[in-house]
């Protein structure tokens, strides 16, 4: 059943009232109050309750997931290159990639209201596709209640991994949309080899490109200016996304400016995890030069660390505290990376709450979008594509 009524829902835009939305073939119809339930249609009581977009996580990394399974204690080393070696020796013995734990994980995230996530899934000579494999038999498990997108993931470089290449073109030939990158300076020792050979692959894909760039200071504020030059040179102007994007707290505040000014005109964008000491963007200041900002979870109990519980608004939530944002219309900056500014990451169509847009969304008991991140409440009623998946923090079965 893709149509619903839903009765007195409290809007972020009007907190002192509540409205009736009509939800018909998976697509919110109408807004407004003292709306009547066309023949057929189930009417639910929202009781006040907020509205909340689906939420999008950005970035995560599905594949790589313990969730479900036991209790691994972290042993890697403290350096990025040792957590990928540490990763590559232990993968297999713990049963990595799982279709099994990613399927929990997408699961538990439903019940979270997440509606769509971006997974960065490891692709490399030692584990070729098993693991756009698993997630795609993962995404498969969970058509309906979340939607996946797969960025095809050279974790452990791509220039230096012979072969690496060709599987990541395979990967885009076999249902990943997106194409992901590592440090081109830090891993590959290459940066301009590396993201000419990239850019030429995601081209001619037509894919979008989500980069992870962990180095720091000057080192990774030039490979930004080098992702910016191909972005515009290969014309993938709002379709090219850094990740973590470490060097941004590095920089002064006049370097960080002039970059984020480039980021913008380039239609460049960035997705932060708030995890650790990385630097979070400052969001005020990167919207001020045009440059969207979309959150993610990153690893989820997962051989990179213990921590993550894939809830976006308690991700929001470490955006909005890690850079002292403490005034509703600021926490809802916040909010916006998980939602709006996901979406427009991600490039996903008809995402929001007006009439036209696809019924991706939850309730949650709270006034206003600063006190459901603050508070991080259950998702009282989780719905995507008209249908109700979620009901008091637990799975609706079909
Ligand atoms: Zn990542």
């Amino acid at each position: 059943m893709t149509d619903l009524l839903l009765r007195e829902v409290r809007l972020a835009s009007q907190p002192t009232q509540t409205v009736d939305v009509l939800v018909r073939d998976g697509a919110i119809a109408a807004v407004a109050r003292g709306l009547s339930a066309p023949d057929g249609v189930p009417v639910e009581d929202a009781r006040g309750l907020l509205v909340v977009p689906g939420l999008i996580d950005a970035h995560c990394h599905v594949d790589k997931t313990l969730w479900g399974g036991p209790w691994v204690p972290h042993t890697a080393g403290a350096r990025l290159v040792d957590r990928i070696a540490h990763e590559r020796t232990q993968r297999a013995a713990l049963g990595l990639p799982s279709a099994d734990n990613a399927t929990a994980l997408l699961r538990h995230m439903a019940t979270l209201g997440t509606a769509r996530v971006r997974t960065h899934t490891d692709v490399d000579p030692g584990i070729g596709l098993e693991g756009i494999e698993a997630v795609a038999k993962a995404a498969a498990a969970v058509a309906g209640i979340i939607d996946v997108e797969q960025v095809a993931f050279p974790q452990d470089g791509v220039l230096r991994r012979p072969g690496t290449l060709e599987l990541l073109d395979e990967a885009l030939s076999a249902g990943a949309t997106t194409l992901g990158g590592i440090d081109p300076a830090g891993v590959d020792g290459d940066p301009v080899r590396q993201l000419d050979a990239m850019f030429d692959l995601a081209a001619r894909h037509d894919a979008r490109m989500d980069i992870h760039l962990h180095d720091g200071g000057t080192l990774g504020a030039w490979q930004f200016g080098l992702v910016i030059e191909r972005t515009v040179a290969f014309g993938l102007q709002g379709k090219v996304a850094i990740s973590h994007a470490d060097s941004l707290g590095d920089l002064t505040d006049s370097e960080r400016g002039h970059l984020a000014k480039r980021l913008g005109d380039a239609g460049v964008a960035l997705v932060t995890a708030a995890v650790y000491d990385v630097a979070v963007p400052p969001l005020a200041e990167m919207r001020s030069h045009g440059v969207t900002v979309a959150s993610g979870s990153d690893g989820i109990r997962d051989l990179w660390g213990p921590f993550g519980n894939g809830d976006m608004l308690e991700r929001a939530m470490h955006v909005a505290y890690r850079t002292w944002l403490r005034r509703d219309e600021d926490i809802e900056l916040a909010l916006d990376t998980a939602t709006y500014g996901a979406a427009a990451v991600l490039g996903v169509a008809d995402y929001g709450l007006a009439p036209g847009c696809r019924a991706d969304f939850s309730l949650v008991d709270a006034r206003t979008p600063a006190e459901a991140v603050v508070a991080r409440p259950r998702r009282e009623l989780v719905v995507k594509g008209g249908r109700i998946v979620a009901r008091a923090g637990e799975l609706v079965q079909p």
